[in-house]
């Protein structure tokens, strides 16, 4: 079904939907919640100062609205609970006030001020909740829609869209699984609970399944898989690491020495290298595309955004001058004619090394000879790139990387088929970053901090909560604090944002002006988080950190700490110090991330971040571990013993697809 043909949805909204990955129908049944919010009537009794409140009652004065200024509007009126009579003001609903006629029951979601009896509410329900528990999906958005409205679209689209299930039934039965049909439907529009969780199981399974049932195809695929020949003696790479301004630490050259006897084998390497942030496994990378080159084939090197890509072209470029491997860079920004002199390039084979983003093994880019195609924080990419190579008619050896430290026991189950390399320790003469937690009144202190460093000519990252509801926020946030930073600073250093709404040029741009040291205070969004390295930058300030995962802070912190400086990070929360006091303990990544996996046990299904590991729709591998368990092994034991008894045609295609893609 087409997206046009749902009401309320033009040509412009469907773009909008477009970047989040909507097309059709059918991807719009299948986008998830990624959490619930739980309205249940608090006792106002008990309501502490400015904490959350939701009650319902009965409109009990005619609105008042008062315009603030041509954007902005403030609305008052008294709402009365039963128990007693509550102030309440709204901003920006004044166009809600004919409805909200006195007798009127609603239900108010807010912050409660004991003193002045005022709960300024974000956000208004039509209907009373009484005894009831209402849970109301919650979706991510991007600028110019609201999860209401993606709600509200679901909704009408369920039930015109045809739903397969995709677990066998012999598993299905076993588990008593409810059909997929009611698993969306409940995901959706969930009933309590208790079948919200039915539903999430459900779904989450069906997701974990059918992912590690393509790990069992590609596991039985690899066995014949015959790699590339090469030819290449060690000591060349040796030379080459003799070379280099710093020495590779113990892990490192281990990695290089594994690489490089995969390669000259004659199995396909599939190879997955992890490390902390900073724990330098791009250089590891660019040892890999040498020893590639000298065995005269092509190699790719795919980075998640094209500040990354730069910043590897420029780092490759710089380290092996020495050699005769043209490297090239390409990306969105190349005039065309220049994209296409480098394609051409590509394929007549001057081109050795082309650095850029995913859009390398897109459908336009032919190459004459690629033997290795490294892509850098793997989890931002999707699982299945194979699939785009293959199509190409290649096969060559693949490096993964990744930052995200999952503990080894995870690896293994995600990362199925591949071998995987460690790298555990820091380049030597690194200070570990020492990290403090601040309240929000304590900014001054705070400030101060940040003065020491700027005197000594260092440079900060500030980095701006994290709003998952909405970019307008985030972008409104940025603002804010942009303003703050230049009422303290403005006068004696320069202040530089970067945000998601920026063009990469825009972005490139001020991350340019950064490293130069042009500009010493960064304020960003996240769009920061990966790889970026600015030796210089001695400092992280993150604000109303409570809004992230310990794994995702501990990934930020690593933009710190690059160089013998002593590195700081101050962590801003007035909530969740419990949490986050483990990252003023360690700067171990992995110990982080079993910490926040514990944490965030599967018990915990609500209001959990995701933190975006991988591309999965629901699944969380951390959360839902147990049934991360059982899918492998239900996945290996249809695989093995009757995967070709399945009627189920929609089954047998997706093992098909499956198998495709690994040949
Ligand atoms: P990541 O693993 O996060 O990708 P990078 O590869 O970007 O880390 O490395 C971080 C920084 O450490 C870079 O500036 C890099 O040049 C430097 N580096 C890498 N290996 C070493 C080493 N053995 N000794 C000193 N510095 C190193
Ligand atoms: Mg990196």
């Amino acid at each position: 079904m087409e997206l046009s043909q749902i009401k309320g949805i033009g040509p412009k909204t469907e773009k909008t939907l477009n970047k989040l990955g909507i097309y059709n129908g059918e991807d719009l049944i299948n986008y998830y919640p990624f959490r619930y919010e739980i309205l249940e009537r608090s006792n106002i009794n008990k309501i502490e100062q400015d904490q959350k409140v939701i009650i319902d009652g009965i409109i009990e004065t005619k609105p008042a609205v008062f315009y603030i200024n041509r954007k902005m509007d403030k609305m008052s009126f008294k709402l009365n609970t039963g128990e007693k009579l509550i102030n309440i003001t709204i901003f920006n609903r004044g166009f809600l006030k004919n409805k909200l006629t006195p007798g009127t029951d609603i239900t108010v979601i807010g912050k409660y001020d004991k003193k002045y009896n005022t709960i300024t509410a974000s956000d208004i329900h039509f209907g009373m909740l009484g005894n009831k528990t209402s849970i109301e999906p919650i979706y991510h958005t991007t600028y110019g829609l609201t999860s209401k409205q993606i709600r509200e679209w679901i909704q009408s689209t369920i039930g015109t869209v045809k739903i397969e299930d995709l677990i066998p039934e012999k598993l299905s039965n076993q588990y008593h699984f409810i059909s997929k049909e009611e698993a969306i439907k409940e995901i959706h529009n969930p009933k309590d609970q208790t079948s919200l969780k039915q539903a999430q199981i459900r779904l989450k399974y069906e997701e974990l399944f059918l992912f590690m049932t393509k790990m069992q195809a590609l596991k039985k695929n690899k066995k014949n898989k015959i790699g590339l020949k090469r030819n290449v003696e060690y000591q060349k790479i040796e030379e080459m690491i003799e070379s280099l301004p710093f020495t590779l630490t113990e892990d490192q050259d281990k990695s290089v020495k594994t690489i490089y006897q995969d390669l000259i084998s004659e199995n396909r390497m599939n190879r997955l290298l992890q490390g902390d942030v900073g724990s330098g496994k791009t250089i590891v990378s660019f040892l890999a595309i040498y020893i590639n080159y000298l065995s005269g084939y092509q190699s790719a090197l795919m980075a998640p955004t094209e500040i990354l890509a730069n910043q590897h072209y420029k780092n490759m470029t710089n380290l092996f001058s020495n050699t005769n491997m043209k490297i090239k860079l390409l990306t969105g920004k190349l005039k065309a004619k220049e994209k296409k002199e480098i394609q051409e390039q590509l394929k007549n084979g001057t081109i050795d090394v082309i650095i850029g983003t995913h859009a390398l093994i897109s459908d336009d880019v032919t190459y004459q000879n690629l033997g290795l195609v490294i892509t850098d924080e793997q989890h931002r990419f999707g699982v299945n790139q194979r699939a785009n190579l293959k199509n190409k008619g290649l096969t060559p050896d693949i490096l993964y990387m990744s930052a995200t430290p999952i503990p080894r026991t995870y690896a293994i189950s995600i990362y199925g088929d591949m071998d995987i390399s460690s790298i555990r320790t820091m380049p030597s003469g690194r200070k570990p970053v020492i990290t403090e937690l601040k309240k929000n009144t304590e900014i001054r202190d705070v400030l101060e901090k940040m003065y020491i460093e700027l005197k000594k000519n260092h440079q900060i990252y500030v980095i701006a909560p994290l709003i998952e509801e909405s970019e307008k926020i985030e972008l409104e946030n940025v603002k804010e604090l942009e303003n703050k930073m230049n009422r303290a600073f403005g006068k004696l250093y320069k202040i530089g944002v970067l945000h998601g709404k920026m063009s990469a040029e825009e972005k490139e741009t001020i991350m340019n002006q950064f490293k130069k040291n042009e500009i010493q205070i960064l304020i960003s969004t996240t769009v920061i988080e990966v790889g970026v390295d600015v030796e210089n930058a001695t400092m992280m300030v993150i604000f109303d950190s409570y809004r992230f995962g310990l794994s995702s802070i501990h990934q930020l912190r690593g933009r710190v700490g690059r160089s013998s400086l002593q590195s700081y990070c101050i962590l801003i929360s007035d909530y969740e110090k419990e949490r986050l006091k483990i990252l003023t303990e360690t700067t171990d990544g992995f110990k982080i991330s079993e910490e926040d996996f514990k944490l965030r046990g599967s018990g915990d299904l609500f209001g959990v971040r995701q933190s975006g590991d991988m591309s999965f729709k629901i699944a969380d591998l951390k959360n839902d571990f147990n049934i991360v368990i059982k899918a492998k092994e239900d996945s290996e034991r249809f695989y093995n013993e009757w995967k070709d008894e399945i009627e189920n045609k929609h089954i047998k295609d997706y093992i098909e697809k499956s198998i495709m893609i690994t040949e």
